[in-house]
């Protein structure tokens, strides 16, 4: 396929994504009903914008406190990552009868309500899947409870976003899921110098689309989508029309190489990003005049991955 095409995915995941930092002290204070407040006020942004996007859910940011209580698998039992309890942070906040920012089940039910989107996997526990950090017995593990979790929604995801952006046990993945996210080059690395070279890449005029995604063994790699600027910290000094400009560039150039614009963010950014949702806002006005013009396509991961293994 050649359909020049854009993708809007999404990693949503409240504290899970920075358990080992929270278990440091980090505290960034999101309440879950905050959390569930910026869901909606997105959703209703896609849905004005008539742009179906990819929601890929943490399992156990969306789990009930009665399925957690009843489980036990994160409450009770130790998950070693880098000889340290992943779910520490999690415990001394479940003991304390406080999950904010870590469980929020309505997230999952006003995407799902909103309908027209896709709901995709980022881990049961957002444990980084890397070979070198979690081993197969592990990875198995973290699989089997998120495919079981999302039974019992009766939902069964089709793409998955690493946990940290970092790819692993792939074959193993290709037993659940038919088209996985990789990282964008520049996300590879977690350095401070490779944070510097993204934020530069945030005002680099010459940045190019995706390629095309083309079939083979499952799980296929998706095109490698980019940040959409995080108005927060040193990247807030990135004026909203420079990323504007930026994305409009990336739009054009897809139209006219066939090529796709895969753009992510994290809901919570919308909690502290500066302007961010204004920002989202320009975005969606753009392609959205683009598909309404019958110049590119938007699609789900979901649906982009079905077009790649069936193309018409
Ligand atoms: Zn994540």
């Amino acid at each position: 396929m050649t359909n020049p095409t854009f993708i809007f995915s999404l990693d949503c995941e409240g504290y899970w994504g920075m358990a080992d930092a929270v278990a440091d002290g980090w505290s960034p204070g999101w309440t879950s009903a905050a959390l569930v407040d910026t869901y909606q006020r997105l959703l209703a942004l896609f849905d004005r914008f008539e742009v179906p996007a990819t929601w890929a859910f943490v399992a156990a940011f969306v789990h009930t406190p009665e399925e957690m209580h009843e489980r036990g698998d994160l409450t009770e039992q130790p998950l070693s990552y880098r000889g340290r309890d992943w779910t520490a942070a999690f415990k001394r906040a479940w003991a304390a009868g406080d999950t904010d920012g870590w469980l929020c089940p309505e997230a999952l039910g006003a995407v799902r309500r909103a309908g027209g989107h896709e709901v995709a996997a980022h881990g049961y526990s957002h444990l980084p899947l890397a070979e070198v950090d979690t081993d197969a017995a592990v990875a198995r593990r973290e699989l089997d409870l998120q495919a079981a979790f999302w039974a019992t929604r009766g939902i069964r995801p089709d793409t998955v976003v690493f946990p940290r952006n970092q790819p692993g046990h792939l074959t193993m993945l290709g037993e659940h899921f038919v088209a996985y996210r990789p990282p964008h080059p520049l996300e590879v690395r977690r350095d401070a110098a490779a944070r510097l070279l993204r934020l530069v890449d945030e005002v680099n005029p010459f940045c190019q689309p995706a390629a095309q995604s083309i079939a083979g063994p499952l799980p296929i790699p998706l095109p490698p989508a980019m940040l959409l600027n995080h108005r927060a910290g040193g990247r807030r000094l990135v004026p909203p029309a420079i990323t504007l400009l930026r994305i409009r560039r990336l739009l054009q150039r897809a139209m006219d190489s066939g090529r796709v614009v895969h753009l992510y963010s994290h809901p919570h950014n919308f909690l502290t990003g500066q302007g961010q949702f204004e920002l989202l806002e320009g975005v969606l006005s753009l392609v959205r005049t683009h598909s309404s013009a019958g110049e590119l396509a938007v699609m789900t991961q979901s649906g982009y991955a079905a077009s790649v293994r069936a193309p018409n």
